[in-house]
């Protein structure tokens, strides 16, 4: 007899589980909270690492289409001390297929491929124990029931209280978020001093990076330590309304406010650095939250997680390649076990746990290193990770 399965959440993590088990012919029940694959704006780029991403792809059946989409020019990457001058300028083999670059838009298209996942699906909770399995209840009042729920929705999981006590908390570290278009026939000096792939910049407990996406399109990423609440009182948390000439809260909605805030944030770096803030559209504000490094939960029957509904974690270019290869190895199991997949799940957790911790130790140690008090950290964690 089929199991009844359902995955939460259509990201890397629950469409790479979903795709893996189409593969094996194992029926699957995708449950997405986005009313369509195009409701919002898919975010940024991904790295997708040969042992990891790529790995899951493989499984997926997917990886020569990854590659046809990806960018491995993208893995370039250049360092910039704050007054402009080039401290690494990285540029990868022709032939170096280790973590090429690929927008989140295309890896969801390409995830999704003929998968009949369920749009507008909110879940709101899941309760496991019930007589005929794990009930499954949403925001428009319906409820189902499944044999495995997989809850993979991400760092604010509907289904993670399910089986842990466990939230995320803030970092200490904020991002801020702005996007350039049309990078090339725009702003042809921010073309060149971004490159094919990456540009950095670290100062004293602030960092600026703009990272290339596909069609001209750049993502800004400035990120400061500051507490949550920074924006609430510039003067007192940030020592910035003097020169920004604010004199209350900055308003996060007030595109033209964020920006002189960052500018001012960031004053005294060189001009085309800055050139990144100040030709940015839109600002998104968001602070980084993660669990705990080494989040384990005791075994729940019929429900698991994967993906940062497990191990939200900094992003430092892990956390959708272990969403994605834990989705694969878990759906291959699935598919592999005949009848009761408590052991199979089991299993599963031991060895995400193990490898998730891993991950969460080195991320959290390389936010700590590149949006720290001293500078150079930021460079030697680049030199220790970075192939020459
Ligand atoms: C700026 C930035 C850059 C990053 N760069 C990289 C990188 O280069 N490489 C890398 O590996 N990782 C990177 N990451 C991390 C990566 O984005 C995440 O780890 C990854 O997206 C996690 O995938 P997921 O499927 O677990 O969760 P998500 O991507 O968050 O997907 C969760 C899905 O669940 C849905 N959902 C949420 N709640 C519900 C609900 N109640 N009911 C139904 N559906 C729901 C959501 O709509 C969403 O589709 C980056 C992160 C950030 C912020």
């Amino acid at each position: 007899m089929r199991r009844r399965i359902a995955v939460v959440g259509g990201g890397p993590a629950g469409l790479t589980f979903a795709r893996v088990l189409h593969r094996h012919d194992h029926p699957v029940t995708v449950l997405e909270r986005d009313p369509s694959p195009g409701a919002r704006p898919p975010g940024g780029t991904l790295d997708l690492h040969e042992q990891l991403g790529q790995l899951a792809l493989d499984k997926a059946g997917v990886l020569a289409e990854f590659q046809a989409l990806s960018r491995p020019e993208g893995q370039a990457m250049r360092i910039l001390d704050t007054d402009g001058t080039v401290l690494r300028d990285w540029r990868p083999r022709p032939d170096d297929l280790a973590n090429p670059e690929i927008d989140r838009g295309k890896l969801r298209d390409l995830l999704l491929g003929s998968l009949d996942v369920q749009w507008g699906r909110d879940v709101t909770e899941v309760e496991p124990g019930s007589r005929d399995g794990v009930l499954v209840h949403f925001a428009d009042g319906r409820q189902e029931t499944f044999d495995l729920v997989v809850g993979a929705d991400g760092a604010w999981s509907r289904v993670r209280p399910a089986v842990t006590s466990a939230t995320p908390y803030y970092t200490g570290v904020t991002m801020v978020e702005t996007s350039l278009d049309e990078v090339d026939t725009r702003h042809p000096d921010l073309a060149r001093l971004i490159g094919d792939g990456s540009v950095a910049v670290y100062g004293v407990n602030r960092a600026l990076a703009a990272q290339r996406n596909s069609g001209g399109h750049v993502k800004v990423y400035a990120q400061f330590r500051a507490p949550l609440d920074w924006h609430t009182d510039l003067e007192r948390h940030m020592g910035l309304n003097r020169r920004t000439g604010l004199d209350e809260g900055l308003d996060l909605a007030d595109v033209e406010a964020v920006r002189s805030s960052l500018l001012a944030l960031f004053d005294g770096w060189a001009a085309p650095v800055l050139n990144l803030l100040r030709h940015g559209t839109a600002f998104a504000h968001r602070p980084l939250y993660v669990l705990p490094v080494a989040h384990t939960w005791a075994h729940v029957p019929g429900v698991t997680l994967l993906g940062d509904a497990a191990h939200l974690m900094p992003p430092l270019g892990a956390g959708a390649n272990l969403a994605m290869l834990e989705g694969a190895e878990l759906a291959e199991s699935v598919a592999a076990a005949p009848g009761d997949l408590a052991e199979v799940v089991r299993a599963f957790e031991e060895q995400m746990w193990a490898r998730a911790g891993r991950w969460a130790k080195i991320t959290t140690a390389g936010l700590e290193r590149l949006v720290g008090p001293d500078p150079t950290e930021a460079l030697a964690l680049f030199d220790e990770v970075q192939p020459s």
